[in-house]
């Protein structure tokens, strides 16, 4: 069973402590093995311990911040939603290929925030800007709250703030599965929980820390039935032997255990293939020398990205077998389902 996140240290930035949910995450770690230390953001970096890359990477992933959000104004966040904001940035699972390795210190600490009312606000000024349109917002672009929910309760609260708001949906996207404290809140099918699935192989071999596969499955079958508009991102998707076999088989096992019929909304799903970046790379093999991913430029073909950095993807080919295949494993089973995009 997947075992809740419980941090080696703890830091508050000394404004933290001057919201409530500062002081709470306090008494949740006082007279708990955790150290409790209190500094501010330009120090953290040298409070984490570690010497080699290895260390470093270890002891970020076992410290959580806690922070005030001082820029309220959000990034757009395309295809997914029209904006994106964070409660929490980071996450404590190791996935090897995870994307978020270049854009992190060489220690990847979790942060969480503690002004919500203020970031609330500036959803509110948003949705005004947008001229009071229906507006998305994802929440989980730069880490996943719902790995840290047992200790902040942010997640449920930004759910149940969404769940007033007329004009807004929030989007979530999740690898963990402690989704429990959710099920019972007023979502006013406002809020749409993507679960991040894969093969079996792929969550086994490279999504160290995060909930198994059928975790995932079982998660996201309880979100349905508590009549949350589901979704799927199945990212990021790997040829290997066998590869056929296990997207059918994950396939197959959505449609035996989620009922669709609980939401007005589709079921979604979002497809991406596996990509690197070189730097991605160095980073990698850095932290997991041993790693069996798949990066071998002679078999991918470079893509410009954003900001003229190029990535790896796999040649046209491939991308159109995948991107078919799992288009006809997802229509088979999910007909009312509408697949957003694959990148
Ligand atoms: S869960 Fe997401 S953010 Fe966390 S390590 Fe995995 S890919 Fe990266």
């Amino acid at each position: 069973m997947m075992k809740l996140f419980s941090p080696d240290r703890v830091i508050f930035e000394p404004k933290s402590l001057d919201y409530p949910l500062g002081r709470k995450i306090y008494s949740y770690f006082e007279g708990t093995s955790t150290e409790i230390i209190k500094a501010p953001i330009q120090k953290i970096s040298s409070i984490i311990p570690g010497t080699t890359e290895g260390q470093k990477y270890a002891s970020g992933k076992k410290t959580l911040v806690v922070a005030v959000k001082k820029s309220l104004k959000f990034d757009v966040c395309k295809p997914s939603a029209d904006f994106g904001f964070s409660l929490v940035t980071g996450c404590p699972a190791s996935c090897e290929y995870c994307y978020l390795y270049t854009t992190q210190s060489s220690k990847p600490y979790l942060r969480t925030y503690v002004n919500l009312e203020e970031i609330f606000d500036s959803v509110k000024k948003h949705i005004a800007q947008n001229n009071n349109r229906l507006t998305t917002f994802e929440v989980a672009s730069a880490g996943d709250p719902l790995a840290i929910e047992h200790i902040t309760g942010s997640l449920a609260r930004t759910i149940e703030f969404f769940g007033a708001l007329d004009n807004a949906r929030l989007r979530v996207v999740t690898k963990f599965s402690n989704v429990e404290p959710l099920l019972g809140l007023k979502h006013n099918g406002r809020t749409r929980f993507r679960v991040s699935i894969n093969s079996r192989y792929v969550i086994k071999n490279f999504e160290h820390n995060t909930a198994s596969f059928d975790e995932r499955i079982e998660a996201a079958s309880k979100l349905a039935e508590a009549g949350y508009p589901i979704g799927f991102i199945v990212a990021p998707i790997m040829i290997y032997d066998c590869w056929k076999e296990e997207y059918l088989e994950l396939l197959e096992k959505l449609r035996s255990r989620i009922d669709t019929g609980k939401s007005a909304e589709p079921v979604t799903f979002e497809l991406i293939q596996h990509r690197f970046t070189p730097t991605a790379k160095k980073f990698i093999l850095e932290r997991f020398p041993n790693t069996s991913l798949d990066m071998d430029e002679s078999k991918r073909t470079l893509k410009w990205g954003k900001f003229g950095r190029y990535k790896y993807v796999y040649p046209k080919e491939d991308a159109a077998e995948i991107k078919g295949y799992l288009t006809s494993l997802i229509e088979e089973r999910f007909p009312d389902a509408k697949i957003e995009y694959f990148t």
